[in-house]
């Protein structure tokens, strides 16, 4: 595989869905020295070409009994529909059914029932992927537009010196710095092995700033090059094209905020703050009677 020979492939989303990880379908039942797969995974990239495949299946009946195997491509592990996309084509992204596909029991990744553990571990990177990747995908989109404002002209002048086109840069660069500076503050929190609850909230939050961001600078990017940038002479009408899955993708951005606030409030409510309680400073603070709840 480091030779770069073998391919892999990620599948863990099903056709009943993707955003409820514990909600798999896909089953392997031990037999002997075997785990046996049967069930459907889609929106696979890479699994055209992948050697092997991570699977999360269900290896138990409670909720949470989902187990990570590595799985390889055999007559019993078929891809049998290739989509068609939007954008990012390259990938192979196709649906993947197995069959009776027998995986030897040291193919198990962790221990039984402890993909949950697993899942949250590769979320970290694969995340962390989508919102670097945003950074980059953006800074090319407003290079490229502000590059172009700088020699077309209209009304003769630069189109960079009307304020509708400038200022979209301005906002553009504001927001990708803005983007950069959180994605870049979560990777250091990884680095410094930070509280597992904030290193989950803080690279949610940059998976949704940076690929947000990235669409509507893309966007903005396009606006500014006018109708030259809806065409293939110019690379924003596929950069588009590309950034509209990072939202959806390695957990779509809904799921973000769940994550997001789910920790922040586990943040605020688990710890008794010893700063000043900034609420006491309302002139009529002390007016208990008015604070009502229910
Ligand atoms: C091109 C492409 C490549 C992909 N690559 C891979 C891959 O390699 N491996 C892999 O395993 N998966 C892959 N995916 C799958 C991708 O991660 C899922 O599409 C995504 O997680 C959403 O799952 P879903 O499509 O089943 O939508 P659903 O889970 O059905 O969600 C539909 C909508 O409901 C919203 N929603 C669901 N639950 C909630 C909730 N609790 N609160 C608020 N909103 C909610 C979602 O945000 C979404 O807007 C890929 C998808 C695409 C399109």
């Amino acid at each position: 595989m480091l030779e770069g020979t073998l391919t892999t492939a990620e599948a863990l989303t099903e056709p009943r869905g993707g955003s409820d990880f514990f909600g798999a379908t896909t089953r392997a039942t031990r037999q002997g020295d075997d785990y046996v797969l049967n069930g459907q995974k889609r929106f696979i990239v890479g699994a055209e070409g992948a050697d092997y495949f991570l699977v999360y299946a269900r290896t138990g009946d409670k909720p949470r009994d989902i187990s990570a195997f590595i799985v390889e491509r055999s007559p019993q592990v078929v891809v049998q529909h290739v989509y068609g996309l939007m954008g990012t084509r390259g990938g192979g992204t196709g649906r993947v059914y197995f069959r009776d596909a027998r995986v030897p029991a040291e193919n198990l990744i962790g221990r039984e029932n402890g993909a949950g553990e697993i899942f949250n571990q590769m979320m970290i990177p694969e995340r962390m992927t989508s919102a670097a990747g945003a950074l980059g995908l953006a800074r090319a989109a407003i290079e490229i537009a502000a590059r172009y404002a700088d020699r077309r002209r209209a009304f003769g002048q630069k189109i960079r010196e009307f304020e509708g086109v400038s200022f979209q840069i301005a906002e553009s660069m504001t927001r990708l710095d803005a983007a950069g500076a959180l994605v870049r503050e979560t990777a250091r929190a990884i680095d410094a092995g930070d509280d597992p609850g904030r290193v989950r909230r803080l690279v949610s939050e940059s998976k949704k700033c940076a690929t947000t961001m990235a669409w509507d600078v893309v966007n903005a990017a396009m606006q500014v090059m006018g109708g030259i940038g809806y065409t293939n002479v110019y690379p924003i009408e596929r950069l588009l094209r590309d950034a509209r899955l990072m939202m959806i993708w390695t957990g779509t951005n809904e799921i973000m905020n769940l994550v997001i606030q789910h920790e922040y409030y586990k943040e605020l409510l688990g710890t008794r703050s010893t700063a000043r309680d900034v609420e006491m400073d309302a002139v009529n603070a002390e007016t208990e009677g008015e604070k009502v709840y229910e």
